[in-house]
């Protein structure tokens, strides 16, 4: 099998060597990840400078991977690996493993998910997984062998085109209680900016690290994964509400001016 792997943490980042390490042996794996961390980079791509591309050599780095470095978005990754960087498109497409959870409507935000949205975009099967990060380092080993179990799990369901978002409880919960398949909760964040003025009298505005969800909807991706249960949530790249679209064309719509 020919699989692509990418991330948004970067290449370098243990997350990405783990799961390499983790589905090695499923077939050829080609890594393209950006050469420096995207988390948040959302679903950006790179419009009007030219994507630098490195060739990594497995003996050169911690990660111990053939590698392809890429000065662009996770989305960038994805898209250059799939047009121009592989020489035959791949069967199966993994981004992750990216330190923290990508649940709820982080979701959007996330780089993980979007370079497996990217390539469900293309056409590809696509999965991205995430750990929940609680105290201390992340066994990423373990965390790893918990991702290829679920990937064991959903690789003979996988459709073309279909997107699956994968999420590892914290270590720190201990063993994951189980999986719950679930819907992504839409709970918006209670996150805060804290404010601060220089000695210039420049105001800025930094985003809190600690954050939470407005209400706790159950049986959702943020509840199952907080409450120590792996989540594999099943995403769409389209985003039409299809009961709205009804009621909107049943609006009175006036010829164009
Ligand atoms: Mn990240």
């Amino acid at each position: 099998m020919r699989i692509l792997l990418s991330n948004d943490d970067g290449i370098d980042a243990p997350g990405l060597a783990a799961l390499y390490h983790a589905v090695s042996d499923l077939g050829a794996v080609t890594v393209a990840a950006p050469d420096s961390p995207q988390s948040a980079a959302g679903h950006g791509i790179t419009l009007k400078s030219p994507l630098t591309v490195r060739r990594l050599r497995a003996s050169d780095h911690a990660g111990g991977f053939d590698g392809i470095r890429v000065d662009g978005r996770p989305a960038d990754c994805v898209r250059l690996a799939i047009r121009s960087l592989m020489p035959e498109p791949p069967q199966l497409v993994l981004s992750g493993i990216n330190r923290g959870a990508n649940v709820g409507i982080n979701i959007f935000y996330s780089g993980t998910v979007a370079a497996a949205a990217e390539a469900a975009m293309l056409g590809y099967p696509a999965v991205a997984f995430s750990v929940r990060s609680g105290e201390g380092e992340i066994d990423w080993p373990t965390v790893a062998r918990r991702c290829r179990a679920v990937l064991d799990r959903l690789l003979p369901a996988m459709k073309p085109a279909e997107l699956v978002n994968v999420n590892i409880p914290s270590l720190a919960q201990g063993p994951p209680r189980g999986v719950h398949v679930v819907p992504q909760s839409t709970a918006g964040l209670t996150d805060t900016y804290l404010r601060h003025i220089d000695e210039e009298g420049t105001e800025r505005f930094r985003l809190a690290d600690e954050y939470g969800f407005v209400r706790r909807e159950p049986d959702t991706d943020v509840v199952s994964l907080s409450e120590g249960f792996i989540t594999v949530t099943p995403l769409h790249v389209d985003m039409t509400d299809g009961r709205r679209l009804r009621a909107l064309r049943e609006l009175n719509w006036p010829a164009l001016p």
